[in-house]
């Protein structure tokens, strides 16, 4: 069966220029925003479409799923974890991940560095913040997140990289503005073993504004690949 994937072309055009937009409106020319493929519900068929119109990173939610398509992927795409992450599913996918962005307890710290360890890898990884304070999400709060840094900052296979987020539906850009202040002084802290180069926010619905608030990093999924059937 022949499937038109045009779509997609047009779709990760238009999002490249918003990009584009946004970069040249808000901040310097030099600087380097990845645009993340979001495969959650996707055919690998669409999501190597995706590839081959340029895409470089695809973000995995889900452990089974991921398991499950992995093989169809074109190899040269790079993978990042996205999801939520129990700790008994880590070593499914430690030597797959270049990144992990959704590390929020020390308890899933330990289990990361273990396996990385076990594997002879440094695993880099983004600390997910839970910056609305929603109960219904994952992520430490505001006030938990230099505690967590302090400890994970010891564990020797593991290297922070930044901080990632999924902002309130409803919110207002307030939150975009909180989660680049606390990237701004954390950064300033320069805390060994802490890096802060990536800040992993923006979606479909809010990728303009988070490249306002310093986002290095948009996690794309409907606005390329069309709305999910099913959750
Ligand atoms: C689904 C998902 C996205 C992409 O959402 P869209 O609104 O479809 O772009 C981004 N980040 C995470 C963590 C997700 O689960």
């Amino acid at each position: 069966m022949e499937t038109n994937f045009g779509y997609i072309d047009e779709n990760y055009r238009r999002i490249l220029d918003g990009i584009e937009e946004a970069k040249a409106k808000y901040r310097n020319p030099s600087d380097e925003i990845t645009c993340m493929a979001v495969t959650k519900t996707v055919a690998p068929e669409a999501v190597n479409h995706a590839i081959g119109c340029g895409i470089q990173v695809l973000g995995e939610n889900r452990v089974q799923e991921y398991l499950s398509k992995k093989a169809l992927y074109l190899p040269q795409a790079r993978m990042h974890f996205i999801g939520h992450l129990q700790t008994n599913k880590v070593k499914y996918i430690i030597e797959d991940m270049e990144l992990i962005h959704s590390v929020d307890s020390i308890r899933l710290a330990t289990e990361i560095n273990r396996h990385a360890e076990r594997v002879q890898k440094v695993q880099d990884i983004l600390i997910e913040v839970n910056v609305g304070g929603e109960a219904s999400k994952s992520g430490v709060t505001p006030d938990q997140l230099e505690e967590l840094l302090y400890q994970v900052a010891e564990m020797p296979h593991i290297h922070v990289k930044g901080l990632m987020t999924i902002p309130p539906v409803e919110g207002d850009e307030k939150f975009l503005f909180e989660m680049q202040k606390l990237y701004l002084d954390i950064s300033a802290k320069k805390m060994d073993n802490i890096d802060m180069e990536i800040l992993s926010m923006g979606m479909s619905g809010d990728y303009v504004a988070a490249i306002r608030y310093g986002s290095t990093l948009v996690r794309i999924g409907s606005a390329l690949f069309g709305a999910r059937k099913y959750v």
